[in-house]
């Protein structure tokens, strides 16, 4: 093209995904010069650097470069922009919200609460009423219809940036991008011209655009598809309800008010049919105030991720009726789920939501007291672990009782290398001020892949190989893992503890793997999980060598009840506070000899009123998700473990039962 080029190192986590891409399509458009990019090393392009829909299909990744070839009147400029925008690492914060990968995602508010404007994924937006107009009336609808939502954009980035912070709002830049971007335009253009309607123009152009980021490498990048739907779904929703339209003036009007950031703080509230773990760790907290699960059941791995970063979530609330962009509000402690409330909901919603905030601030300013309860009984309250974020976010942990190493690294797709493995931990336990952490191997099978361990398809994978069982055969990884246990082990107080333990077989040759390593370093202590009820009843014989043993509820829930835990038709079957498991947990407590300890880190420990009754069943140490810990302390201060009849309690007939009964001790009664 006759001008010049530059070339740029793309050094940022997740490369090129929206925000950053919308930066570079935003600078380049600010200039008058024709710019076109190039990814160097996959050879992908030259594409419009001003179209972001253009620049996706580079998948450019950290470590590529980026060569950028410009003409027109300021095209010396633009690239001296360029390059400093590169330098800049195109101005991501790092760490915080932006960028967002399991691991170091922004956190949500801790409370059990949320409204917001439901933001659906995958819900098709109703056009049955639509009635598309010729050409040019289609090309007009399209055109405000662009406008409005570029304008609702504008007013949304504004009030996030004033409410929520700036890295949050300039998620909005990259929809701003995606509705202006020339290559969906043409499209959209070419496509109204040729006799398709507005909706379906712009449909099948998103639709397109979404595929093609669902398409790239980088996890984060192909989550941004998300984005591409949630401005298809804006575009569609006004066209739905064009508000020239007088039967939709109200409807309209309604949609834009809860299209604001709302008083909570949050825009949006996320409703899903169900919750994976990778979309809990992505979604933007934010943005995303609340999360609603269609599915029943909390103890799935996208759930346990999205309270672990303290984002307010209900589940079960079933196949009601929301329309995207519509009011909805939610109280998880009251199992209340509104669409579109009254003003008197409302206000009484804003009441309910200053007592929690006044809940949790005060639990929080007690959070770094030890947790001692009336009748002097001390219990360790510690975190649940799926990320470094995780770790520092854990106000009042007394240390990690589980460190969920399969989610800590799952999104890797070679294994970490040892020395990667003793940074990650060790800045784990520095987060936690030093405070002992317990490293569980890889908890690999169920329902959590890991990408540099692939396994065969089973049947039945949550009764197949998984966790320890794994890796008898394939014992590498297992050894890697064992090797920077030990050398954390050498400066922190450490544990390590092995998942989904069944025989004395297995304890036994777990135990040979390590001590092959060599002595046990002076700061390592050793463990099993208890979450196979067979491993619950006969825990005396398996706990030979061990310091310790630590109670799955989860997984001890799922299998005691012959219930998925992430099937939200059983969900409540799978009731932690089923007798029958707490039969087992008092079981364990009751045979351990003297000298191993008994924890429990399944989800149960993360409910304060069940874990005052672990407490008074004999456990002394919880490990709970983050947020929740200041709660579980309060909880347990507020308690008399003497006035608990724990075996009146395991006689109970139901999980029902024991919650009903749970109310009164956590008020004292
Ligand atoms: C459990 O099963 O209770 C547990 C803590 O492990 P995970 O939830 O990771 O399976
Ligand atoms: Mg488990």
């Amino acid at each position: 093209m006759g001008g010049i080029s530059a070339q740029v190192l793309l050094d940022i986590p997740h490369g090129l995904h929206a925000r950053p891409a919308a930066k570079l399509v935003g600078l380049v458009r600010s200039f008058e010069a024709q710019v076109v990019v190039t990814n160097v090393e996959t050879g992908k392009g030259p594409v419009d650097a001003g179209s972001l829909s253009l620049v996706a299909t580079l998948n450019a990744r950290q470590g590529h470069h980026l060569r950028f070839d410009a003409s027109g009147p300021q095209a010396s400029d633009v690239l001296a922009a360029v390059r400093e925008l590169a330098a800049r690492g195109f101005d991501e914060t790092p760490g915080g919200t932006a960028p967002r990968e399991p691991g170091l995602a922004a956190n949500g508010s801790g409370l059990d609460l949320a409204i917001g404007s439901a933001l659906l994924v995958d819900a098709e937006v109703d056009l049955t009423e639509y009635e598309p107009g010729d050409a040019a009336t289609e090309r007009e609808r399209s055109e405000q219809t662009r406008a409005k939502a570029a304008e609702d954009l504008r007013d949304l980035r504004k009030r996030t940036a004033e409410q929520v912070g700036a890295a949050e709002a300039s998620i909005f830049d990259a929809h701003l991008a995606l509705l202006d971007d020339p290559a969906v335009l043409a499209t959209v253009a070419q496509s109204i011209a040729a006799g398709t309607s507005a909706p379906e123009a712009w449909r099948a152009t998103y639709d397109e655009l979404a595929a093609t980021f669902a398409a790239l490498d980088d996890a984060y990048q192909r989550e941004r598809a998300q984005d591409v739907r949630s401005v298809r779904d804006r575009i569609l929703t006004n066209l739905a309800n064009r508000p020239d339209d007088p039967l939709n003036e109200s409807r309209s009007a309604d949609r834009s008010d809860s299209q604001l950031v709302n008083a909570v703080g949050a825009a949006e509230v996320l409703v899903v049919a169900e919750l994976d773990a990778a979309t809990a760790a992505s979604v933007d907290a934010g943005r995303v105030g609340g999360i609603a699960v269609r599915a029943a059941g909390m103890t799935g791995h996208g759930v346990i991720v999205a309270r672990s970063r303290g984002i307010p979530l209900i589940a079960g609330i079933g196949a009601v009726d929301v329309s995207p962009g519509a009011v909805v509000a939610f109280d998880a402690r009251t199992r209340m789920f509104l669409v579109d409330p009254d003003e008197a909901a409302r206000a009484s919603f804003a009441k309910t939501y200053e007592a929690r905030i006044a809940e949790r601030d005060s639990a929080l300013a007690e959070a770094d007291l030890p947790a001692v309860t009336i009748d002097g009984q001390t219990v360790h309250v510690m975190a649940n672990v799926g990320s470094i974020e995780d770790a520092r976010a854990a106000f009042g942990a007394d240390g990690s009782g589980l460190i969920r190493t399969e989610v800590l690294f799952g999104d890797r797709r070679e294994a970490p290398s040892v020395d990667e493995q003793v940074a990650v931990y060790g800045e784990i336990a520095r987060a936690l001020d030093g405070r002992p952490i317990t490293i569980r191997t890889w908890d690999v099978g169920g329902d959590k892949p890991l990408p540099f361990l692939p396994l065969p398809t089973e049947a039945n994978p949550f009764l197949g190989e998984r966790g320890l069982r794994v890796f008898r055969r394939r014992p590498e990884l297992f050894r890697d893992q064992l090797r920077a246990v030990r050398a954390v082990a050498e400066h922190t107080q450490t544990r390590v503890m092995f998942p989904m333990v069944t025989t004395i077989d297995e304890v036994g040759w777990a135990l040979a793997e390590l001590d092959a390593l060599g002595p046990r370093p002076h700061g390592l202590t050793v463990g099993i999980m208890v979450e196979v009820p067979a491993a619950a009843l006969r825990i005396s014989s398996l706990v030979g060598g061990l310091d310790f043993v630590s109670i799955g509820t989860n997984d001890l829930t799922q299998y005691a009840t012959a219930a998925d835990r992430g099937n939200g038709a059983v969900a409540e079957l799978a009731d932690g506070l089923d007798p029958a498991v707490l039969q087992l947990i008092d079981r364990v407590v009751r045979n351990v000899p003297n000298g191993v300890e008994v924890a429990v880190c399944g989800d149960l420990a993360s409910d304060p009123a069940a874990a005052v009754l672990l407490a008074a069943l004999g456990v002394r140490e919880l490990s709970a998700i983050g947020p929740q810990i200041p709660a579980v302390k309060a909880g347990l201060r507020q308690s008399d473990l003497t006035t608990i009849n724990t075996s009146a309690l395991l006689a109970l007939p139901s999980a029902g039962a024991v919650r009903a009964a749970s109310v009164a001790w956590l008020r004292g009664a």
